[in-house]
């Protein structure tokens, strides 16, 4: 029986991702997702995602969105694919609040190069934001938008191309461990590894019940909306934006594709949780739009507050709203990479090659501690 190195399990945005850098580092490699490529049924869909490096999630990210950050070019000089756009992107807020200060500092620590626009500057150079007064911006020009759908494509074109065997539409039914390797089951089919890489998002608990992981699966749907003057929302003149003020909470991505602005409210909306990931079959209602209309009616007074299109989307969440990437103590032959939380993508493709350092080489040169899967599993 063929053995490989690694077997990524899921091949959405990191396990697409963990894929390509182990395929390039020489690995044997073989991965398996339930659907086809780049498709529209996890988290990783709707043409376009926040890049930034002002993770005012934490200063622990800063390392990883570096890593990705000269990732992503790589993707695209190996692969001639253009999977990032420079837009800019915003963090708006209080001056003293929470979102404001955490991305100060961020970029401060993190040397990330920014420019803060109190409301007049932001009114002046974002008149399609309607800010309320005392809001600040700060602004980072690096920031734009990534191309998920290309990011994975791109990723799974250079992983085949390095020799990965992929398998598409193919349900990992089973998984078995020990110290030494995994046992894969694949319907009638078990195929082995050294190392197992987990990346299955939203479907995480699936294939490792037994570690009990407190991920719970959100909707989260994804609206877009257009104006009058469609210039104005396009990335040359709009930026990314995350809004944290008073009843302003949302985020949004400039119109890269022709399809509008595309808008979802924040934390305050509710969101519903999911059993399972599979229960995010049912078609976009007035629960999912309600309160990104709300949303977009009092912040964008150019836009049609009635949706051009929606999708519903979903979330991988952990407690504490971090990420878990590791190597638990109790299960030495698999890597978890899993609960994003809503802000994954853009540190997808340093995830994979992280979670390949761990598969490879046992460890790798970015902190984990605090993304340790042991936190949850009362082994930290
Ligand atoms: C509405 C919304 C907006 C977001 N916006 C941003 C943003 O702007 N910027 C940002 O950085 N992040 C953003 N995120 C978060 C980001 O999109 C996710 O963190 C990321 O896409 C998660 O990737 P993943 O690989 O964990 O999951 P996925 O990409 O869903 O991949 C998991 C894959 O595993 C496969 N799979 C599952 N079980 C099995 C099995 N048993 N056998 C085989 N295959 C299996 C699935 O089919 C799937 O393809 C957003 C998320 C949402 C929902």
């Amino acid at each position: 029986m063929t053995s490989y190195d690694v077997a990524v399990l899921g091949l959405g945005a990191m396990g697409a991702a963990a894929a390509w850098r182990a395929a390039a580092r020489g690995a044997s490699v073989i991965g398996f997702e339930q659907f086809t490529s780049a498709h529209a049924r996890g988290s990783s869909h709707g043409g376009s995602r926040i890049f930034r490096k002002t993770v005012f999630e934490g200063i622990d990210y800063v390392p990883v969105v570096g890593r990705a950050e000269r990732l992503w070019a790589q993707l695209e000089q190996e692969s001639g694919a253009t999977v990032f756009r420079r837009s800019g992107g915003l963090c708006i807020g209080a001056a003293d609040g929470e979102l404001v200060r955490d991305a100060m500092r961020c970029a401060d620590e993190g040397d990330v190069e920014i420019e803060l626009l109190d409301a007049d500057a932001l009114a002046a150079r974002y008149p399609q934001f309607a800010v309320a007064p005392g809001d600040v911006g700060v602004l980072e020009p690096g920031a734009g938008v990534l191309d998920p759908e290309g990011c994975i494509r791109a990723e799974l074109d250079l992983a085949k191309t390095a020799g990965a065997e992929l398998w598409f539409e193919t349900r990992v039914t089973g998984l078995r461990y020990d110290e030494d390797g995994v046992r894969i089951s694949v319907g009638e089919e078990t195929i082995t590894a050294r190392r197992a890489i987990i990346a299955t998002g939203a479907w995480f608990t699936d294939l490792v019940p037994e570690l009990e992981l407190p991920l719970r699966v959100q909707r989260s749907p994804l609206v877009w909306f257009a104006g009058a003057d469609h210039a104005a929302y396009g990335p040359e003149r709009f930026p990314t934006f995350i809004w944290e003020s008073g009843e302003l909470d949302g985020w949004g991505i400039p119109d890269v594709d022709g399809r509008g602005v595309k808008v979802g409210a924040g934390g305050s909306a509710r969101k519903p949780w999911l059993e399972h990931a599979s229960d995010n079959d049912y078609p976009i209602g007035p629960r999912d739009t309600d309160p990104v209309q709300a949303f977009v009616r009092r912040a964008f007074p150019g836009l049609d507050p009635v949706p051009v299109a929606a999708t519903p989307c979903m979330n991988s969440k952990s407690p504490d709203g971090d990420f878990l990437i590791g190597v638990p103590a109790a299960a030495p032959s698999l890597v978890l990479a899993g609960g994003f939380s809503g802000h994954g993508f853009k540190h997808s493709a340093a995830v994979g090659d992280i979670a390949v350092d761990l598969a490879l080489d046992g460890a790798s040169e970015i902190g984990l501690g605090r993304f340790s899967p042991d936190r949850f599993l009362g082994t930290a």
